[in-house]
């Protein structure tokens, strides 16, 4: 039997009645001879209260408790799915990550996918099922405990479902039809793709746009998945969505793809550091053992042995740095004056293959922003992104402004 993978985000499950829709999908598929595993997230917002009540209980939680916590949503929408199924007379069966069982590395909250063996499922493909819904975003440790795969994670699950199960495609519904040029929801003339290549797709994901887990694109990317995004509450036919692919089956494409931004960043300086060789390493080790996800980093040069140092993390994890970085001073292995925290800040990125061959995309990125009176804070660049960090209530300006520069309204 042919085998697809279908995923439902958050909105696309949110009530019984739009899982109730997400299985009439399910049905065509089946219809068509596919055999089709369903990757569910929890119902819309359902994560996000979870974690909630963790960091209520408890502020620097112990992250194997929060994976027991946060990763049951997704438990309630698996067996609904099943249900919804079996009432519409298709045979299916629901499965939790350590049922399956989807095996992790254990860093929780964040754990990465190792194996999916596929011995328990395809026996009940062989006995008659038509549809295995699996919990996504969720899965077990080699010590026996639960995991998640970050948030977003159930984006992962289906790819590596769809890699390990040799997929014809792996679909991955939700409430938008596509990968747009930018956020839809921020710029209404962000224009729907057809086709992005696995690169850029890459670096808009980990720059922000939540419409594909980064994760999953770099699976998707490993393995050659034929990855497509689509709308689960409209009619779709094969040409539907946006489809992730290698950069040689793209004809069109622009020197930007896409404008990426990400709302909740914090710039945390360290001021008056002792500059001395190994400082860095005595910064941002502590930092990476408590889990601080340090992305832009800045160091002043130095003036009579002392210099300011400058990282970007998700303003989420501003405690957990303070912590680390006070701890060490208290240590003594670092000595500085103060740490000042900016949590309003925003990061937006431009992304585009056609980077690598055309200069003066930094130019035209900076003097847009300068025509809206909009401060760079910390600039950081690669082969195909250039990101800025700039004051969070101008994140919407600058997107529109970028997309408007790039021209990304128009088609290549
Ligand atoms: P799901 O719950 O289905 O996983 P997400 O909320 O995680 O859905 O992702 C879909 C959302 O991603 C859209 O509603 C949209 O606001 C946002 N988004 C951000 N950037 C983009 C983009 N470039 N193209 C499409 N959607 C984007
Ligand atoms: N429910 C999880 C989250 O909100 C995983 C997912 O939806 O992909 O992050
Ligand atoms: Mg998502």
């Amino acid at each position: 039997m042919p085998l697809l993978v279908m995923k439902f985000g958050g909105t696309s499950v949110a009530d019984l009645a739009r899982i109730a829709n997400a299985a009439e999908k399910v049905r065509r598929e089946v219809e068509r001879g596919y055999d089709v595993i369903v990757i569910v997230s929890a119902m819309a917002g359902k994560t996000n209260e979870l974690v909630g009540w963790v960091e209520q209980t408890s502020p620097f939680f112990d992250a194997r408790e929060y994976d027991a916590v946060v990763s049951s949503g997704e438990n309630v929408t698996a067996g609904l799915m099943a249900l919804r199924l079996q009432e519409m007379g298709i045979p299916a069966r629901s499965w939790q990550g350590w049922q399956v069982p989807l095996l992790t590395t254990s860093a929780h909250s964040a754990a990465r996918i190792e194996e999916i063996p596929r011995a328990n499922i395809d026996r009940k493909f062989a006995e008659g099922m038509k549809v295995a819904v699996v919990a996504g975003f969720q899965g077990v440790s080699r010590e026996g405990r639960i995991t998640t795969l970050g948030r977003g994670g159930s984006d992962t699950t289906a790819v590596a479902f769809a890699a390990a199960f040799d997929a014809e495609r792996c679909d991955i519904y939700t409430d938008v039809d596509g990968v747009y040029t930018t956020d839809p929801r921020i710029e209404s003339k962000a224009r729907k793709l057809d086709r992005i290549a696995y690169e850029e797709m890459l670096e808009l994901a980990s720059l922000g746009a939540k419409v594909l887990q980064t994760r999953s694109v770099e699976l998707a990317m490993r393995y050659k998945v034929k990855l497509r995004v689509l709308s689960s509450f409209e009619d779709n036919d094969e040409t539907s969505g946006t489809l992730v692919c290698a950069e040689e089956d793209i004809v069109e494409s622009k020197v930007v793809a896409g404008v990426a931004y990400s709302r909740d960043e914090a710039k945390m300086t360290l001021i008056s550091v002792a500059d001395r060789p190994g400082i860095a390493a005595a910064i941002f080790g502590p930092l990476a053992e408590a889990g601080v996800n340090v992305d832009m980093i800045v160091q002043n040069i130095a003036e009579e042995g002392r210099t300011d140092v400058t990282f970007s993390c998700p303003v989420g994890q501003v405690k957990h740095a303070e912590r680390a970085v006070m701890a060490a001073r208290e240590k003594g292995t670092i000595q500085f004056s103060e740490l000042v925290a900016d949590t309003d800040v925003a990061k937006v990125s431009v992304v585009g293959i056609g980077m690598r061959s055309h200069a003066g995309v930094a130019a035209r990125m900076f003097s847009a922003l300068a025509a809206e009176g909009i401060n760079i804070k910390v600039i950081t660049t690669s082969e195909i992104k250039i990101s800025v960090l700039i004051d969070r209530k101008y994140m919407e300006l600058a997107v529109q402004a970028l997309h408007d520069a790039f021209e990304l309204d128009k088609a290549a």
